[in-house]
């Protein structure tokens, strides 16, 4: 009896559509400009790492994570020296099953840390795959709830002088942004405060303003900083402070009137569950770049939905804004300063202030081999 069932389950698999090649690359990609935040430090590159899954039928899909410029190595070694093999002959069809067996396949070692990365590159592109065979973009596989979604600009900008700073925010602006966020984190908080209130008289009272501090500040400092911009109408506080510190969260959430976010931090549905269910999260920011692609962003969605909270997203813009169009608790897609979509064919279109998202059969991620080649470190 399971023999038949087996045949039966083998028999639902087209030939074409197995594996038959799993190709990796690796690329440095320089920033225009040096850009800091409170944690990270300066960031002078970007990391790319590129996930090519070639199905018998010659049917590519392509995904790919990045960094703020280390790490990557490592996980184009995972992807290559620890899945690829194991990947070739399976089905490209099971999304599901394949997410489900790499998570195991590497949990003892890496759960939720580099493999959450190497994972994503190969969900993304087998979604890849699964649109490109419906013939349709992602935002309508997903499930059209529409092809636009709200965006900000998500200034690195630290390091800024408050004038610099200013220009910054008025270029958003001037390229159609009605939402902005900047860094905070100065060793002063006060210093904070000033550029908050600096940016709140550029921008006018009704766009929309976010601040995000990246983890670096103590519970009573985040405290003592967001009672004193909760006059500028700030429409969230992203990580004030470890993601680790659940309870912390909380408690500064009960102190202040201006909703937290967080997520770009937080590498398994676990960890999103425990942010739900202790932090009082006003929005959550899963990033499909490390969360397992866009399966893992699906899980994230799904538990927000359940509690009734919008998804925004962190980073890889140019392949979020397909999701999100497609959902209908969306927040606000982030429009990250790493610009990957500048090394793609179709860069994020702004139009009347939201992300559209592109009509390509597929992700719509589709790189432009002439400008990526150049920053190439290694590929099998
Ligand atoms: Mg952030």
């Amino acid at each position: 009896m399971s023999l038949d069932v087996n045949a039966e389950r083998d028999l639902a698999s087209v030939a074409g559509h197995r594996i038959a090649d799993v190709k990796v690359e690796y690329y440095r990609i320089p920033l225009a400009e040096a850009l800091a935040d409170a944690k990270h430090g300066t960031h002078t590159d970007f990391e790319l790492i590129l996930t090519r899954v070639i199905c018998v039928d010659g049917t590519e899909g392509v995904g790919y994570t990045y960094t703020g410029g280390t790490g990557g190595r490592a996980i184009y070694s995972l992807i290559f020296d620890e899945y690829r093999d194991w990947l070739i002959g399976r089905d490209a069809s099971d999304i599901h099953e394949i997410w489900e067996a790499m998570q195991w396949k590497l949990h003892y070692i890496g759960r939720g840390g580099l493999v959450s990365f190497a994972m994503s590159t190969i969900d993304i592109a087998l979604w890849d795959i699964r649109c490109k065979r419906m013939g349709l973009p992602m935002w309508k596989v997903i499930g059209a709830h529409g092809n636009t979604t709200k965006c900000y600009a998500g200034g690195i900008d630290l390091n800024f002088t408050e004038d610099k700073l200013l220009q910054n925010i008025q270029g958003y602006l001037d390229k159609g942004f009605e939402a902005v966020k900047i860094k905070v984190g100065k060793p002063n908080y006060k210093e904070d405060v000033a550029r908050v209130k600096a940016v709140r008289e550029l921008i006018g009272p009704d766009r929309v303003f976010m601040v995000d501090a990246n983890y670096s500040m103590t519970r009573e400092t985040a405290i003592r900083f967001s009672r004193e911009i909760e006059q500028y109408d700030i429409t969230w506080f992203e990580e004030p402070t470890i993601p680790d510190d659940f309870e912390g969260y909380a408690e500064i959430a009960q102190a202040t009137n201006i909703p937290l976010a967080m997520g770009e931090n937080l590498h398994t549905i676990h960890e999103f569950t425990h942010a739900v269910n202790y932090s009082k999260l006003g929005f959550l920011q899963p990033d499909a770049s490390n969360i397992g692609g866009i399966t893992g962003l699906m899980k994230v969605a799904e538990l927000a939905y359940a509690h009734n909270l919008p998804v925004c997203t962190h980073g890889m813009q140019e392949l979020h804004v397909s999701y999100l169009s497609a959902i209908p608790h969306a927040g606000y897609l982030e429009v990250h300063s790493f610009p990957i979509e500048h090394y793609t064919t179709q860069p994020l279109r702004i139009v009347d202030g939201r992300a559209v998202a592109p009509n390509t059969a597929g992700t719509g991620v589709i790189f432009d081999e002439d400008l990526i080649k150049p920053h190439l470190i290694k590929s099998n």
